[in-house]
């Protein structure tokens, strides 16, 4: 489809960054040409209506799920919620902590952002190993969100952080 191959177009790959041996996909080139933005929303909104057209809240996560979030919510005329990670977040929060490959992380929501019975749909830009987004899904079983499914712009199969995400669905526009 066309409009596939101009956001494929528009990721850059970059080799051994943050560290040596990491192909770095950037999503910044989406982001700089407007048509290629465009072409995300339109894929993410048409997956959306076709199959959770009765989602309540697109949540994001922490940091580049901000950037795509919010203009799909707008085009579902649904509100969009941040995860975030620890101690960026004003009030009441609900966290929850996950192991990284050095070390450990912790993601919180505010504790009135999501209602029990709410239906959610978790966006990030991409699953790797699916870290994550379990620690994205848990924290919305913790506030009994109904959680519908996830999306991604870009999946490295490979690591199949589909695995870790089980039995949550992970819909992505892009496959490596
Ligand atoms: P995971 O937890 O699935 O291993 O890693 C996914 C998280 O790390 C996402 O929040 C994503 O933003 C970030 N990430 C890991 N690798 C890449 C990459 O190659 N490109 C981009 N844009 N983000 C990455």
């Amino acid at each position: 489809e066309a409009k596939l191959d101009l956001i494929k177009k528009h990721i850059k790959v970059f080799p051994d960054f943050p560290s040596k041996g990491v192909l770095f996909r950037d999503i910044c080139p989406l982001l700089k040409d407007p048509l290629a933005l465009t072409a995300v929303t339109d894929l993410l909104e048409e997956h959306v209506r076709l199959t959770h057209p009765e989602v309540d809240l697109i949540v994001g996560l922490d940091a580049r799920g901000f950037l795509f979030g919010p203009l799909l919510a707008q085009r579902l005329g649904v509100g969009f919620v941040v995860i975030r990670k620890k101690g960026k977040l004003p009030g009441p929060t609900v966290s929850v902590s996950y192991t990284l490959e050095y070390g450990q992380a912790e993601v919180e929501v505010q504790e009135d952002a999501v209602y029990p019975g709410q239906k959610v749909l978790l966006i990030d830009d991409l699953l790797a190993t699916g870290g994550t987004l379990y620690a994205a899904c848990e924290l919305m079983k913790k506030k009994q969100a109904d959680l519908l499914g996830c999306m991604v712009v870009i999946e490295l199969k490979d690591l199949r952080g589909f695995e870790r995400v089980k039995p949550i669905s992970v819909f992505s526009l892009v496959q490596y």
